[in-house]
């Protein structure tokens, strides 16, 4: 059916963070520590954000399954409390391991709808890499495509599994990410694809980006076959730092795995994923079991996640300035165990502290 194509723009606005401040003068935000390493790199940024006079309050909740009627359930304070601040923080929750238990990281999306997947890919100033000039931002449409999770055998022997694509995710994601790239000073939106081939579903998601382009003349727009797109960004990223890409849902899981392998690791990177009732903003690594409750855990990946949140919370001047005490700590040499350097997690804290 063409009665997609057809659709007028009906999605509604996209996800802007509208709280307003307490009688106290602080937002209200929704903090959920998480397992293994989270506690210690949660505390991180609440010691950070304390120094720097960040005007939130948080609002700690855990989000540890319970058993109700003989069912893990998620306590409903988390979402209770995620509803009513619009917008969360979270360490690492570990996947339990076993029949019968809750994915609360599935249940998170879930329940409230995270359809942007955000993940920015900057070079740490100082930290060798293959390249030093990265600064590329991806979003990845989060609910369908590839991972529709529709999936059955035709025969004995043939399996199809189905690629959903609809207008209205991909109009959802297509002006998020030109709202991300206008909020953010980025002057372009690159849709990649792979429409050549998936004449129907990419030339869908396609169609709803250039629908959504026409409401921003200010940024420019072009597209990008995907293969093309991973060839050129390890020949070359700096062209990619004027500009946010936004694709579908399996592109950006690789896609964005690949930036991240170019600037040092996962445990280096950041993401938010955003709802239309909220926004959920998290490192990109685990839990970390090994190191967890020893003071090695690296606080960089939370860090530079929360400062993501700031921008959505157009609190620019508190971001810039944490991110540039970050940068700053790391480019001296000043470092956790895992980028090479001597120091703890408290000790790497007080020194960004010290640059606040
Ligand atoms: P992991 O990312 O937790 O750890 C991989 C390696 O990287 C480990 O050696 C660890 O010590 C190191 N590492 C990770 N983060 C670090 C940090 N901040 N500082 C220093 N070193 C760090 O991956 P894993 O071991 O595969 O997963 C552990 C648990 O985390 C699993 O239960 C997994 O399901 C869960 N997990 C959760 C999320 C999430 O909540 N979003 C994401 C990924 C994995």
């Amino acid at each position: 059916s063409k009665r997609g194509l057809a659709m007028p723009v009906t999605s509604p606005p996209t996800s802007t963070f509208n709280k307003e401040k307490g009688s106290d003068g602080n937002y209200t935000v929704t903090l959920i520590p998480g397992d293994g390493i989270g506690p210690e790199v949660s505390h991180a940024v609440k010691e950070i954000y304390r120094a720097a006079n960040v005007p939130i309050k948080w609002e700690e909740v855990s989000v540890a399954p319970l058993i109700k009627n003989g069912k893990q359930v998620i306590p409903d304070e988390s979402i209770v409390s995620i509803k009513k601040n619009t917008v969360a923080l979270k360490g690492p929750l570990a996947t339990p391991i076993g029949k019968g238990h809750v994915s609360l990281n599935l249940t998170l999306r879930r329940t409230f709808n995270l359809f942007a997947n955000v993940r920015p890919c900057k070079s740490l100033e100082g930290y060798k890499t293959p390249y030093d000039n990265v600064d590329t931002v991806l979003i990845r449409e989060n609910t369908e495509g590839e991972y529709s999770g529709i999936e059955h055998e035709v025969v004995d022997g043939v399996v199809q599994s189905i690629k959903l694509i609809t207008y209205e995710a991909s109009e959802r994601v297509a002006r998020y990410a030109f709202h991300h790239a206008k909020q953010n000073g980025r002057t372009r939106v690159t849709a990649v694809h792979k429409a050549p081939i998936m004449k129907m579903s990419d030339g869908m998601f396609l169609h709803a980006c250039r629908q959504v382009a026409k409401e921003y003349p200010e940024i420019a727009y072009d597209e990008d076959l995907l293969d093309r797109a991973c060839l050129r960004i390890v020949q070359d990223p700096a062209p990619y730092s004027d500009r946010v890409m936004v694709m579908p849902n399996l592109y950006g899981d690789i896609l964005s795995d690949m930036c991240a392998g170019l600037i040092g690791g996962l445990g280096l990177t950041p993401s938010g994923n955003i709802g239309k009732d909220a926004s959920i903003f998290e490192a990109v690594h685990g839990s970390a079991p090994d190191i967890a409750g020893q003071d090695k855990a690296n606080p960089t990946a939370l860090l530079l996640s929360s400062i993501m949140m700031l921008r959505h919370m157009s609190l620019f001047d508190k971001a810039s300035q944490i991110e540039s005490a970050i940068f700053k700590t790391i480019a001296a040499g000043e470092r956790t165990g895992d980028l090479g350097g001597k120091l703890g997690t408290k000790a790497f804290t007080e020194k960004i502290i010290s640059r606040l």
